[in-house]
């Protein structure tokens, strides 16, 4: 194959390595998996290159040289700056819809700053994302309704065709599209999140973010009525943290988990339970202390997060960076 590459081909000797070897790896994976199935077939046009080798990078000037060819790079990330400083690995170029992708790898050693400089907590519900300390709060409204809107489609025409429309591909398709909707809206929805929650942690100058832990939530899923839980599981919680700890690490950032317990009904003041007062207002019986909902979780967090790391050698309570 190499010997074809080089000669039939005139691919350049390392462009050609880059090319049987990636056409080995997918024959591996076929092989390696005991359902097996069909042979592999190309379907999208896509190869391995070796940075340097096969191809260059010059993101000040926005070009690249792949394939010996030099070729202008457009609409590439917007936060080029940032990447500048990163080592460049190897990259895939890809083809799809007749337009050509190179989705690059870089790496860097970020440097991790443990001792606490301050800290912001984030709360994650169905309407809003929060964020905040004790004295400030602000939040953004998640995609939850938009998602909702695309799977109750699908689902309409699910019930619309009950027979039908597992055999007739234009329901199918139609079907097949509404969930991708979705799930790309929530796919996106989790990175912008990442990025936002980072992006207010340094304007707040800090370097820790206190995070709900995950396993009560779960568990807590399964008590909601179905409606309930569908929007909940769609929400993919644990997604949006992925990506809150990606982009934490990607900037040199702490990330901790804190328990939630009654994190949205505990008087961040003096610790009493509060009562609703109004829509989505909650009241201390004991001190008076009144907040909305959302601001109140935040900053119990955010409470317990100041609490975790102020005592964090003695605590057994505190997961950094899992
Ligand atoms: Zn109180």
């Amino acid at each position: 194959m190499y010997k074809v590459l080089r000669e039939e081909y005139g691919l350049p000797s390392k462009l050609a390595q880059d090319c049987y070897r990636d056409a080995i790896a997918t024959y591996k994976g076929w092989l390696k998996n005991p359902k097996r199935g069909r042979f592999p077939v190309l379907k999208n046009i896509s190869v391995w290159l070796t940075a340097k080798a096969s191809y260059t990078l010059d993101l000040e000037n926005k070009k690249a040289k792949i394939l010996g060819q030099e070729v202008q790079i457009i609409g590439y990330p917007h936060n080029l700056d940032f990447y500048k400083d990163w080592e460049i690995k190897e990259a895939r170029l890809v083809m799809r819809a007749d337009e050509w992708y190179l989705h690059v790898t870089m790496k860097k050693k970020v440097k991790v700053e443990k001792e606490v400089k301050g800290l912001i907590a984030v709360d994650i519900n169905m309407d809003f994302i929060t964020l905040g300390n004790d004295k400030q709060v602000i939040e953004i409204p998640t995609k939850l309704s938009d998602v909702y809107h695309y799977k109750k489609l699908a689902e309409g025409l699910q019930r619309k065709y009950p027979k039908r429309w597992k055999e007739n591909k234009r329901i199918l398709n139609r079907i097949r599209h509404f969930h991708t909707r979705a799930r790309n809206i929530l796919i996106d929805f989790a990175r912008k999140v990442g990025k936002w929650v980072i992006d207010e942690a340094i304007k707040f100058s800090v370097n820790y973010i206190v995070l709900e832990r995950l396993n009560r939530m779960i568990s807590r899923v399964k008590e909601l009525k179905k409606d309930f839980r569908d929007r909940l599981y769609l929400m993919e919680y644990s997604r949006i943290q992925y990506w809150i700890g990606w982009e934490a690490k990607k900037h040199g950032l702490n990330v901790i988990y804190v328990d939630a317990k009654y994190s949205s009904q505990t008087c961040p003041k003096c610790g009493s339970r509060m009562v609703e007062s109004s829509y989505r207002m909650l009241k201390c019986e004991k001190c008076g202390y009144e907040d909305h909902r959302d601001y109140i979780a935040v900053k119990n967090l955010y409470g317990r997060g100041s609490l975790t790391l102020s005592t964090a050698p003695q605590m057994r309570d505190v997961t950094t960076n899992r």
